[in-house]
């Protein structure tokens, strides 16, 4: 999906608003959470335009694997365990709607999530 000119992501991915960016590649954008919840909170997104992850699977099968290629690079860089999260929906605290993957790392994570 081509960008969407309301979304912030998107002007993320196109260098039109400011992001502390810790890697990319063809595919992806990594840049650290503007709020983070651990020392690691990097926010993985691809460069096309895709409100979910399960939307970008179903459109674009090689940039969702591009994602999750570029996610373990960022918790291997971060060392030890991680948590990948994608919050899908409003009600699962989705508040971007241009996919995006939490990799959280550096303190214990608890679980349930809640
Ligand atoms: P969600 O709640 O949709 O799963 O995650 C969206 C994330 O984007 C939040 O963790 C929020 O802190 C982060 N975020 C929102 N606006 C910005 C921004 O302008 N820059 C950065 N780096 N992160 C942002």
């Amino acid at each position: 999906m081509s960008p969407s000119a309301d979304c912030l992501f998107c002007k993320i991915v196109e260098g039109e608003v400011p992001a502390d960016v810790v890697a990319q590649d063809e595919h992806a954008v990594a840049f650290r959470d503007i709020s983070p919840q651990a020392p690691t909170h990097v926010l993985v997104i691809p460069r096309v335009h895709q409100p979910d992850v399960g939307s970008l699977a179903e459109a674009e099968p090689e940039a969702a694997v591009g994602l999750l290629r570029l996610a373990r690079r960022v918790a291997d860089e971060a060392g030890g365990s991680y948590r990948l999260v994608f919050n899908t929906g409003a009600d699962a605290h989705q508040t971007v709607f241009h996919c995006h993957g939490h990799v959280l790392a550096g303190r214990s994570l608890g679980w349930p999530p809640g």
